[in-house]
């Protein structure tokens, strides 16, 4: 199977090709024919599969097909809308865009709170066909009367799971009610709940539906390994492991925005250098950190699940649960970051006395004992003794209850010094754009 046997143009092709991808993965096979032709999708699957481009891709090959004349006064229209729920993956997938669209005639702009919303208005007075939005910053436009949605022809949700959790159901129905009857709808997620049915229900057209696999957490390639440790000595532990094998890319995932300072202070204090992540930092704080240990530059990161989320840093050595998350699926969202093809990753957690039954919920989810170790002067010995699992051992996922169309293997992913952002000249980016970004002279209309 190759992308021209998808019916895409040749400008995206040629696109794709000097991305260096020969083929499409599993999900881009059952994508891009059915958002090619016109209907509505609800498609399960996670960052790693090559989703962004499933989209993405079939959304330029409909619009560059497809001529409009703006007819609005004022903002000119908009013709896609793609929401995402955070900053970072909202960044993440403009740049994809421009980068399969670099030889198309359509501009594209990011749009996020955080940052000021003056050069955004600019932007949009200068007319975008493509416009990748969180909720938020979109509804101040909405407010503002500075974007125009009465024309849109497509409407993304990527991961619309995350939204949800998120709080933006009401955003989401606000922004829709907003938007033309007559359209295409995308909706994309990583995990089924009620909740995305009852959104699809409401707002999808017959849709073609498609899922495929996550990645196999339980992957060999992944060691997974507990710590038991006393709460106040989880610091020491971390900068104890660090240090012992000199482990570089360290993620850490904390549960709270004030544990993920506290401890960068901390490690600080331990010579080892970290950066934090999260949604009190500003955005360029966030870009500077990412963009620092992507290229190799910063050891460890420590970040909330909420800002983990969506970024494109999977396949790094070692990922560390300083707390173990309150949701057992979050687990499996942070050690699936791990695990480079071929060679192993390390997901290490640190668990102390209050957090055992997190531990057990985790256990039971991937259905599957994690090996456990105590370090001499780190330990704590008053974890219960655990009990049998149920149905142990099926090693099966929860996701696997689920029927599945096909099996995607995740993407043979870059490493991470390679997926460091760059504009579309090729330059690095030295720090957060003003919040909107459009290939320069490529004007539509
Ligand atoms: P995503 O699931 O959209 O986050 O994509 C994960 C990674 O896969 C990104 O780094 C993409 O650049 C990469 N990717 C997407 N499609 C392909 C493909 N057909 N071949 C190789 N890599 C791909």
């Amino acid at each position: 199977m190759s992308f021209s046997n998808l019916g895409l143009s040749n400008e995206i092709i040629r696109a794709v090709t000097e991305r260096g991808y020969t083929e499409p993965t599993p999900i881009q096979i059952q994508a891009i024919p059915a958002v090619l032709s016109g209907g509505d999708l609800l498609a399960g699957a996670q960052t790693g599969t090559g989703k962004t481009a499933s989209f993405t891709l079939p959304l330029l090959h409909r619009l560059s097909h497809n001529n409009v004349k703006n007819t609005s006064n004022g903002y000119p229209a908009i013709r896609a809308l793609i929401l995402t729920p955070t900053r970072e993956l909202a960044a993440q997938v403009e740049l994809s865009v421009r980068e399969y669209g670099k030889y198309l005639k359509l501009n594209s702009m990011v749009m996020y709170g955080g940052v000021s919303i003056n050069p955004q208005k600019r932007l949009l007075k200068g007319g975008v066909d493509i416009l990748v939005a969180t909720p938020g910053r979109l509804l101040d436009h909405v407010q503002q009367g500075t974007v125009n949605l009465s024309q849109i022809e497509i409407l993304v949700l990527d991961e619309a799971d995350r939204m949800l959790d998120m709080g933006f159901i009401r955003d989401i129905r606000r922004i829709l009610s907003l938007l033309p009857k007559q359209r295409q709808n995308l909706l994309f997620f990583a995990t089924f709940s009620d909740k995305i049915k009852e959104l699809a229900t409401g707002l999808l057209n017959r849709p073609k539906m498609i899922e495929v696999a996550r990645r196999n957490v339980t992957a060999e390639t992944v060691a997974q390994k507990v710590y038991k440790v006393e709460r106040d000595k989880k610091r020491q532990l971390l900068a104890h492991l660090i240090r012992k094998d000199n482990w570089y890319q360290v993620l850490v995932f904390t549960r709270t925005k004030y544990g993920a300072d506290r401890l960068v202070k901390q490690l600080g204090e331990e010579r080892i250098q970290a950066l934090a992540i999260h949604g009190n930092k500003s955005q360029s704080a966030r870009t500077h950190a990412l963009e620092k240990f992507k290229n190799g530059s910063l050891q460890v990161l420590v970040a909330t699940d909420i800002a983990a989320r969506g970024l494109d840093i999977s396949e790094l050595p070692h990922v560390v649960n300083f707390d173990l998350p309150n949701v057992p699926e979050d687990y499996v969202h942070r050690i699936g970051r791990t695990g480079r093809a071929g060679a192993s990753g390390q997901a290490i957690s640190l668990v102390c006395a209050d957090e055992s039954h997190l531990l057990a919920d985790i256990e039971k989810l991937i259905a599957q004992r994690l090996p456990f170790e105590v370090v001499a002067g780190f330990g704590d010995n008053s974890h219960s003794q655990p009990k049998p699992i149920a149905n142990e051992p099926k090693h099966k996922s929860k996701d696997s209850k689920r029927p599945i169309s096909s099996a995607a293997k995740p993407v043979p992913q870059k490493s991470a010094k390679q997926s460091t952002p760059r504009t579309a000249t090729g330059g690095k980016k030295s720090d957060a754009r003003p919040g909107a970004s459009r290939r320069s002279g490529k004007r539509s209309r």
